[in-house]
């Protein structure tokens, strides 16, 4: 559990780039809900959009410790900057690595790296939430070409993205086992963008419908084996789902940093609020909380840099739970100890309620996070 010194320096890097220029904005956009496309491009000089490539494809390498690293050290200050960041290098750029064929990585992945291109990643449709492999996007072979048709919603970087990792089911019968992964492209031909969507929180953050109306994908973007979508989408996700924990945990840092300078400067009957037992006990279980989380997080994904994504669903799960129920419990009590203040937009504790909100929903919810953790505890019987 040790960080290497090329780890401590990415810390040490992205802890100043967030502070300075990511959290000048995070009002702003989250204000004006817009992408903040000028921090993407000064985080592709910094080499983050690349974070996970290989250099020989464009990139600046580093694995799941390192994305723990950024996501933590971003979501302390924007959550919007970082849900953006992760779809395009975890969700999309970093599954076409694990999956993709040498020529692919070698056609798809110097884009992203460079961040000409912003990636996502669509799994969910309007009728297969949690139940992912209900989706009824179908992909039918074509000569050279699948044909798509159907609909993916509340795609992160839908509006804003060129490449998306996209699901679909080429065996319709046959649930998981029918599913195919497919890289597509803005541009192709049946390929449209649907509604933008206005939300709770992530206003940095476009989320969006992709349609596909008889839209043609060439043979050469399907990544790994027809029908053998499943494995990757399911590692995938347990990627996602600890990038997501280590996002909750700088998230829930931040609330227990805010509340405890709040708590220690507000006085009220003549004292300052956090010597009334009943806040610093908040504060303290807070804090704690927060060392169990970084627990959590850390010691897992330096067991996934060893194992690969695959086979630690049960930890990333149980890392994702905690962490986000802590993010936004964090969030909760840092706003209560706020009062007044904490509703209001003069304190960003207000932003980091709304955006902490996603974070037990996003990437697999609390329930089915329960669900893999029970059916890891019933194999051990
Ligand atoms: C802002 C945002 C960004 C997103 N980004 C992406 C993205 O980039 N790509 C993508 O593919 N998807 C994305 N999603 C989708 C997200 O992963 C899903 O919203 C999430 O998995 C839940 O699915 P659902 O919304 O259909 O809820 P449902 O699955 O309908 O769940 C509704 C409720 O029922 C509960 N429930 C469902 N099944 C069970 C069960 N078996 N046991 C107990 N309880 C259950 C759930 O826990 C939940 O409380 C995003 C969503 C949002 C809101």
């Amino acid at each position: 559990m040790e960080f290497s010194e090329e780890q401590i320096l990415l810390k040490n890097t992205v802890s100043r780039f967030a502070k300075e220029q990511v959290a000048p904005l995070a009002s702003e956009i989250d204000e004006q809900e817009r992408f903040p496309s000028e921090t993407f491009e000064k985080m592709s000089q910094l080499g983050l959009l690349g974070l996970g490539i290989p250099e020989e494809y464009g990139g600046v390498g580093g694995g799941i410790v390192e994305s723990c690293i950024v996501g933590e050290g971003l979501a302390r200050y924007c959550a919007s900057t970082v849900a953006s960041w992760g779809a395009h290098v975890d969700l999309c750029a970093a599954n076409i690595c694990r999956n993709g064929s040498e020529e692919q990585k070698k056609r798809l992945l110097p884009d992203l790296a460079s961040g000409k291109k912003l990636g996502g990643m669509a799994m969910t449709e309007p009728d297969a939430g949690s139940d992912v492999f209900a989706m009824k996007t179908r992909a039918v072979e074509d000569g050279d070409f699948f044909i798509l048709n159907g609909r993916k919603t509340f795609i992160t970087n839908g509006p804003v993205g060129d490449i998306f990792l996209v699901y679909a089911k080429t065996d319709p019968k046959a649930r998981g086992k029918g599913i195919t992964a497919f890289v597509v492209e803005k541009g192709f031909q049946g390929f449209s963008k649907g509604k933008k969507f206005k939300k709770l929180g992530w206003h940095g953050s476009p989320t969006g419908d992709l349609i596909f109306e008889d839209c043609r994908v060439p043979r050469e973007n399907v990544i790994g084996e027809i029908n053998g979508g499943a494995k990757i989408l399911l590692s995938g996700l347990n990627s996602e789902r600890l990038l997501l924990a280590a996002e909750s945990l700088g998230l829930a840092k931040e609330c227990l940093k805010d509340a405890t300078q709040y708590g220690t400067e507000r006085i009220q009957f003549g004292k300052r609020i956090a010597d009334f037992q009943m806040v610093m006990e908040k504060l303290a279980r807070m804090a704690t909380k927060v060392e169990a989380a970084k627990a959590m997080v850390w010691s897992q994904a330096f067991k996934m840099a060893g194992k690969g994504p695959a086979s630690m669903s049960m930890e990333t799960a149980a890392a994702k739970l905690f962490a986000s129920e802590t993010a936004l419990q964090n969030a909760l009590d840092a706003t209560q100890i706020f009062g007044g203040y904490g509703y209001i937009r003069e304190f960003p504790v207000e932003r980091y309620l709304r955006d902490a909100r996603i974070m037990t929903i996003g990437g697999g919810t609390s329930e089915i996070m329960c669900q893999v953790i029970f059916r890891e505890l019933e194999k051990g019987l």
